[in-house]
């Protein structure tokens, strides 16, 4: 018998990858492996909004000096009522503000690109990131889901594979780990019940969950540089200073300041939908580009400003099918866990997919963590080829227990709260196209012309009172992002470690 270091194989260096392994980097004597498909690591140009509850593991993994020099945020605790989010009733020639959205936290503001050069400086020395490697299915020994520590295969596109004891998917919406964890999970369950059918799983239709299911929605994301803005309009756009969505039907736009550098930006995202088309699956490619033109003709009617920052967009901008994860009933099996998009994409409403996939790989990894520190720092490791012989697996089967029960405390700590956003995302993404939740189109009233926003509320017509009622449904459904005084990520932490160790709580 020999000794090895505990392998974790993570699959994709997107934001949880990433996030996962620098997790991992603060336990000794792991032998960590991040497997990423792309050829080099490319980010699109657009912003993305990391609210309160995940930015405190930011703060925790220690990169959250080098992110606030890229961000114009002020992130300092106590100022968080600084960046509230105005909202307006745009589908019209003469718009007005409805809502002011008192987020009472930051939400920090960065370029994407900034985002991953950071987690890429901070990757830890020892571990390894290999490019250009497609995971394409694993294999479980059938122990590995049973008693023992016997190796994960992972097969990969280019023929090559590898082993590992856990195995973390990380490789977002089109996940090649949830549909092998899937399909193994079914088949586990069905073998208990009757061991002579497993063929069948083979021929079948894919588990529900495997395939991302359409939203019927394209969102369309670019920079604008704030230069050309504040030239074309005296200075005097919104969005040169706020964060500001100009909601109508069916569509909006969402505008707000970033930086790059030492370039002023405004982060431009319009999203349009067409609900008939919600549940189905796409068949084309899911992402692509859409010309300004395109873009122009979509807010046509709209008020002036959203065509404004439509003519500042560069000629070509990126647009995505929104795509989701339908609700997983387990995001682990076995020795094998989802994280992120992987796990449960969703709706880009709240601005907390990655949010939440940065709070599912530090929770997971702190408890993997924990365990390969608490039970012995080595376990008896075993060669692909041959599964472990009962005489060694003693410790193995020690650790295989609980690294399975910590995977477990995972998925029940994170996947109800991982779900419930996901939803209010999607609830948020209807009341944005002037829907209610369950599909039907807002009664939306009288008509109010123009409505300033009075202390958070509209004074005006109906029409700007029920908008105003809408969105302040929506801030209720999005307080957790920023209420953490109570509810917050060190608490899920401290509660998972009980309930691994089966202390009370
Ligand atoms: C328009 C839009 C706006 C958004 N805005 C926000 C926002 O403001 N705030 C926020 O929190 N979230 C936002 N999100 C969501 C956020 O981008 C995602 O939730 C987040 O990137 C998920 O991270 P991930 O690491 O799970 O997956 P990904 O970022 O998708 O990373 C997966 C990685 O795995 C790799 N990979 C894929 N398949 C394989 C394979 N078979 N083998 C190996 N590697 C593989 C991929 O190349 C990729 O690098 C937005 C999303 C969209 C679409």
């Amino acid at each position: 018998m020999s000794e090895s270091p505990l392998r974790i194989a993570i699959c994709g260096g997107g934001i949880g990858g990433l996030i996962a392994a620098l997790t991992l980097s603060r336990y000794p004597d792991l032998q960590v492996d991040v497997y990423e498909s792309a050829a080099e690591h490319g980010e699109v140009g657009a912003g993305i909004g990391i609210w309160p509850r995940p930015w405190a593991v930011i703060e925790q993994l220690g990169i959250d000096k080098e992110l606030l020099t890229k961000t114009t945020v002020n992130a300092q605790r106590g100022s968080h009522a600084d960046r509230p989010i105005l909202y307006r009733k745009a589908d019209q020639p003469q718009g007005y503000s409805f809502y002011r959205l008192p987020s009472q936290g930051t939400l920090i503001t960065l370029h994407r690109v900034d985002f991953q050069q950071v987690l890429l400086n901070a990757f830890p020395k020892s571990y390894k990131l290999h490019l250009k490697k497609r995971l394409h299915s694993y294999f479980t020994h059938s122990s590995a889901s049973t008693s023992a520590l016997s190796p994960i295969r992972l097969e990969f596109a280019d023929g090559s594979h590898a082993v590992c004891d856990v195995l973390i998917g990380a490789d977002g919406l089109d996940s090649n780990v949830r549909k092998t964890m899937l399909q193994e999970r079914d088949r586990a369950s069905f073998d208990a019940a009757d061991s002579s059918s497993a063929s069948a799983f083979h021929s079948g239709p894919p588990p529900r969950g495997s395939r991302p299911v359409w939203t019927g929605g394209v969102m369309y994301r670019s920079m604008v540089s704030a230069a050309s803005l504040r030239n074309a309009t005296a200075g005097a756009h919104r969005a040169l200073k706020t964060f500001v969505q100009y909601v109508g039907k069916g569509a909006y736009v969402l505008a707000y300041p970033v930086t790059k550098g030492h370039d002023e930006l405004i982060n431009f995202v319009a999203y349009s939908v067409q609900y008939e088309m919600e549940g189905t699956y796409r068949s084309g490619p899911s992402v692509g580009q859409a010309s300004r033109e395109e873009l122009e003709r979509m807010f046509q009617g709209w008020e002036g400003e959203v065509g404004q920052l439509c003519q500042c967009l560069p000629s070509k901008v990126n647009k995505w099918a929104i795509q989701t994860v339908e609700p997983l009933y387990t995001f682990v099996h076995g020795r094998v866990a989802l994280v992120g998009d992987a796990a449960h994409a969703m709706t880009p409403h709240q601005g907390s997919g990655a949010g939440q996939a940065i709070e599912d790989a530090y929770l997971l990894c702190t408890l993997i963590g924990h365990v390969a520190s608490s039970s012995s720092h080595h376990h008896a490791s075993s060669s692909t080829r041959s599964p472990p012989r009962s005489d060694c697996s003693s410790s193995s089967s020690n650790i295989h227990q609980r690294l399975v029960e910590a995977l477990s405390v995972y998925d029940r700590v994170r996947r109800p709260k991982a779900q419930m956003v996901a939803e209010k995302s999607r609830q948020n993404g209807m009341w944005f196209t002037l829907r209610e939740t369950d599909g039907r189109e807002l009664n939306l009233g009288r008509k109010s012309s123009k409505s300033p926003v009075v202390n958070g509320a509209a004074s005006g017509g109906d029409e700007a009172q029920i908008l105003a009622d809408v969105m302040e449904r929506a801030c209720r459904g999005w307080e957790w992002a920023w209420r953490t005084e109570e509810e917050n990520v060190g608490k899920d932490v401290r509660l998972a470690l009980d309930m691994l160790e089966r202390r009370p709580h």
